[in-house]
């Protein structure tokens, strides 16, 4: 296996996974996806290698909802939080046995900073820093950090992960709402000011997953992204844009359709490719066709 560094910048194409909720419901498990960590490994475990046999090339670690902002917010002790982040890992790194890379994820806090909400860039910075240094524990060949809104939080999460390991490459994805200015996030950065940023504060690439964008109005974002830096650059967006059913959110591109509009996020410029809600391994084993095709 090459070094994942060195592939990412060589421009090789990456294939991540897709959504992983709704698929640990799927097989079993808890509705919570971090508490399945510790009471269903196999489930979380099996998911993992559904997506490598869809054809990833890349397991990201079931650990979106572990850092401690998100987790006191579940009521999760710090002891709770780091027992289900250990498991998480152990998980993932016996699916990638050696032969897939592993990529350790981060999520959002689910607070706002002040002032438009309470968050603490301190408190922020601390949580996020131990997060990055348990995971790095483990062998991982990347930090992804994914489904930001606010580049602010994205760059304390950044420096926390650069100080807790800086020989461990980090992967910045913002969440967009809107193709207004080029592509903004709810919290009204653009593209091309995000994809600045990443680069200047030393991510190793850059990009976007979930939100309200169809894949094919990602490629705009994408482009937005391209012409704003040189780093490789990663897409995972949702099944298109989700309508509401009663209280379930639906997902409505097919593999098909969901690897046909991808052709354009790679028309685009992105090369680190995979799906977030509503995605699946149906999905991911389409999209790995499509580009072969
Ligand atoms: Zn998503």
């Amino acid at each position: 296996m090459h070094d994942f560094l060195a592939r990412i910048k060589a421009g090789e194409t990456l294939i991540l996974d897709g959504g992983m909720g709704s698929l640990l419901q799927q097989l079993g498990g808890s509705m919570k996806s971090s508490e399945n960590n510790l009471l269903y490994p196999q489930v979380v475990e099996k998911a993992h290698r559904l997506y490598l046999e869809a054809g990833s090339d890349a397991i990201i670690t079931n650990t979106f909802s572990l850092n401690g902002i998100y987790a006191a917010k579940q009521k999760l002790t710090p002891e709770e939080t780091e027992r289900s982040l250990r498991a998480a890992m152990e998980i993932a790194l016996r699916a990638a046995d050696g032969k897939h890379y592993l990529l350790a994820d981060l999520g959002p806090s689910g607070e706002m900073l002040a002032p438009f909400g309470t968050g603490d860039k301190e408190e922020y910075y601390r949580a996020y820093r131990l997060q990055a240094e348990q995971m790095a524990e483990y062998a991982i060949d990347a930090f992804i950090i994914e489904t930001v809104i606010d580049i602010n939080e994205a760059l304390i999460i950044l420096q926390a992960c650069q100080d807790a390991a800086p020989q461990i490459p980090v992967l910045l994805s913002l969440t967009f709402s809107s193709l207004k200015r080029g592509g903004c996030t709810l919290m009204g950065n653009t593209a091309a000011d995000i994809a600045a940023k990443a680069e200047a504060n030393g991510a190793a690439a850059v990009g976007a997953n979930c939100g309200d964008l169809t894949p094919e109005q990602y490629a705009q974002i994408v482009t937005s992204m391209h012409e704003a830096c040189s780093l490789p650059l990663l897409l995972q967006p949702n099944a298109g844009k989700p309508k509401r059913e009663g209280k379930q959110a639906v997902y409505p591109l097919s593999p098909a359709e969901f690897a046909q509009q991808m052709q354009s996020c790679y028309a685009a410029g992105a090369r680190i490719l995979g799906g977030c809600c509503g995605t699946t391994p149906a999905h991911i084993a389409a999209l790995v066709q499509s580009l072969k095709a």
